[in-house]
């Protein structure tokens, strides 16, 4: 037997591994199942060169808990070590990489962007064992060996009688990491790490019910048989490639990922590049809807199928970061902190290419079927228009698929739109007008006027829609967007024909005192001469103000800190209406009184403005009217 002193600085390591390692002791099982995946892959790659000459056979990782004993036993069957090896491997390599990890974790213990604390390699077994057992047996004809480590840099190593090819880890487990001593613990563990890992792990056994024979009779009884419990799926679909895929097949993915989840995703990405990253991965949409709700199933990040965090941030751009799926990359660096990771040139590639291969895809769909594309519109532009506005590279390629639906479910591109518009809906300096609501139901009768007048008027109710208006006119000087209720529609779009006003200079002016006498200072009286047909009464509200405040609310980097303005409307008479005429007319004070706040409280209610007190005085006046 050879008794030794591991070769390291630090007096002891080990309870700085616990210590700086506190919250993730979980990670020991990833990173030792890795090991055993590891050694397997490297087996089948030295048979595959004609190094080893051994069977491959049907190798599996196994995992056994010995809850009496308190132990956890990890068991492979790659390529195994020799006794200088265990010496090399574990004294040396796995133990320098030690000190260097925690060298590098401890300058960044308070940045806690470390992500999933990767390439921590076998000494993360002392996060959760007093003692460490490896019995390993190489694939050369060589004896076994036994290592036995409890902690301290002192260890043991000594022939052993394993005759089989492979190593197994004996975890004697620590009084304060029994929990993982648990089965449901481990099986949590292997589900959450190892689900898609690519050789075959056991977890104990299931039984199974045979079918039953053709020939058997009534009261047969189903028999049974104990098979190993295989945890993982080693071939996940996003390693296969996309021709190698039915649609089904990306669904049935879906579900695997997420077996909780019972809607079915909208469409999905396979990303697939080796050069110059690898990187593979399937993006799903998920219905969004316009109501974000908080999102549990992430995308998650995997190397060579070892899950490592579902925390994306930093690799996948911040609109995508609502879609679902896995990305699979081992050129992304993982024991960076998050700022180094954003700083890091081949994550800004990776970066740009999933936002690239995202904006063709949707090409794609929208070229090959527009109706489903339409169909599926409520439900992605969300991810859409905060795509472009977030990154430059989306927002250049999105005029090609980016759709702005009318209040009745026509669908154009911003392109069609303008072709549309351009005889029908220009404004007095000849920009085309695009007429939008931002809700159906409260500027319902901005839009009945608007297309009774044959308006094309456009339904955009994303809360971020101001924001993306602002960036479009921006860019398209010829268009301007305003909305159904920021002004009189004949003020708004340009008409050939000049309303003649019915009213002299002189009545305006006094109709003018009359209103001001009744109307709250909040709103500003504005005279229109139209057609005797239109509201005679209508509120309007400034497109430019509303959108500024929309704006400044909705995250628009405290603009002029507008947040805090009050509402501004004006009060649009039109002077040709009989109504107007009538207020003028009316000699008694209190009719007249009567007769503008009856006016400007249905004008209120058609904007959905008239509430509390001033509802219950305005019911009062009307029952009082019709009595
Ligand atoms: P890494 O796996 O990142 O190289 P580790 O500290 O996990 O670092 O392991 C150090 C070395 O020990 C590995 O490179 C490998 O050569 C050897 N080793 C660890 N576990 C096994 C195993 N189950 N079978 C064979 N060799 C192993």
């Amino acid at each position: 037997m050879t008794t030794g002193k591991i070769n390291v600085s630090v007096e002891n390591i080990f309870p700085l591994i616990k210590k700086f390692l506190y919250s993730d002791h979980e990670i020991f099982l990833r990173e030792l199942v890795s090991n055993g995946t590891d050694a397997t892959l490297k087996l089948k790659h030295l048979i595959s060169i004609g190094e080893a000459k051994v069977e491959y056979g049907n190798p599996i990782i196994e995992i056994k808990v010995d809850k009496e004993g308190k132990k956890i036993h990890i068991t492979d069957q790659g390529l195994g070590m020799t006794a200088d090896e265990v010496e090399k491997y574990i004294n040396q390599v796995a133990f320098s990489g030690a000190e260097e990890f925690l060298d590098k974790y401890k300058d960044s213990a308070k940045d806690s962007g470390i992500i999933g604390h990767f390439g921590l390699g076998f000494y993360s077994a002392f996060m959760v064992a007093e003692k460490v057992e490896i019995i390993t047996k190489s694939y050369k004809d060589e004896p076994a060996a036994h290592w036995t480590c409890d902690g301290s840099p002192e260890f043991t190593l000594e022939p052993a009688d394993k005759t089989s090819r492979g190593t197994e880890i004996i975890l004697h487990v620590a009084e304060d990491s029994l929990e993982f001593l648990e089965d449901s613990k481990i099986s949590g563990l292997l589900n959450k790490y190892n689900k898609f890992m690519p050789i075959p792990i056991k977890f104990g056994t299931r039984t199974e019910t045979l079918p039953k024979p053709e020939d058997a009779p009534e009261d047969y009884i189903n028999e049974t048989v104990e098979t190993d419990n295989i945890i993982n799926n080693p071939n996940p679909a996003w390693t296969k490639q996309p021709s190698e895929l039915s649609d089904e097949d990306y669904k049935n993915f879906y579900r695997e990922l997420y077996p909780m989840q019972f809607e079915e995703p909208l469409f999905n990405i396979h990303l697939n590049v080796d050069y110059p990253f690898n990187l593979t991965g399937i993006l799903y949409f998920p219905k969004l809807g316009s109501d974000m709700q908080i999102q549990k199933d992430k995308i998650q990040l995997y190397q060579n199928q070892v899950y490592v965090t579902d925390n994306v941030e930093g690799i996948v751009p911040e609109f995508l970061t609502m879609l679902k799926g896995v990305i699979d990359s081992p050129d992304i660096p993982l024991n960076v902190s998050r700022s180094g990771l954003q700083a890091d040139g081949a994550v800004k590639k990776i970066s740009n290419y999933i936002t690239r291969k995202v904006a063709d895809k949707l090409k794609a769909l929208f070229n090959e079927n527009r109706d489903d594309f339409e169909q599926k519109w409520n439900d992605i532009k969300i991810v859409l228009e905060y795509g472009m506005l977030s990154e430059d590279k989306f927002y250049e390629k999105a005029g090609a698929f980016v759709l702005y639906p009318t209040v009745d479910d026509t669908y154009f591109t911003l392109e069609e739109l303008k072709e549309k518009l351009k005889d029908n809906q220009t404004d007095k300096d000849g920009k085309l007008v695009v007429l939008y609501a931002g809700n159906k139901d409260a500027q319902h009768s901005y839009i009945e006027t608007a297309k009774a007048k044959g308006y094309e008027v456009l339904l955009l109710d994303s809360p971020i829609i101001s924001h993306l208006i602002q960036k479009i006119e921006g860019d398209n000087k010829d268009v301007t967007f305003v909305r159904v209720d920021s002004d009189h529609i004949d003020n708004l779009i340009k008409k050939d024909e000049n309303t003649i006003s019915k009213l002299s200079d002189q009545e305006k002016e006094t109709l003018k005192t009359s209103l001001e006498a009744y109307i709250p200072k909040a709103y500003s009286v504005q005279l229109e001469a139209m057609d005797s047909q239109a509201a005679p009464f209508l509120i309007t509200q400034p497109e430019f103000m509303r959108r500024m405040k929309e704006m400044s609310q909705s995250g628009g980097g405290g603009m002029f800190g507008m947040g805090n303005m009050p509402e501004m409307y004006n009060l649009v008479v039109n002077t040709n209406s009989d109504l107007a005429s009538n207020i003028l007319n009316t000699e008694d004070k209190s009719t007249q009184e009567n007769l503008v706040k009856q006016a400007l409280d249905l004008a209120k209610l058609s904007q959905n403005l008239l509430k509390g007190e001033e509802l219950t005085a305005f019911v009062k006046r009307s029952f009082d009217l019709i009595k």
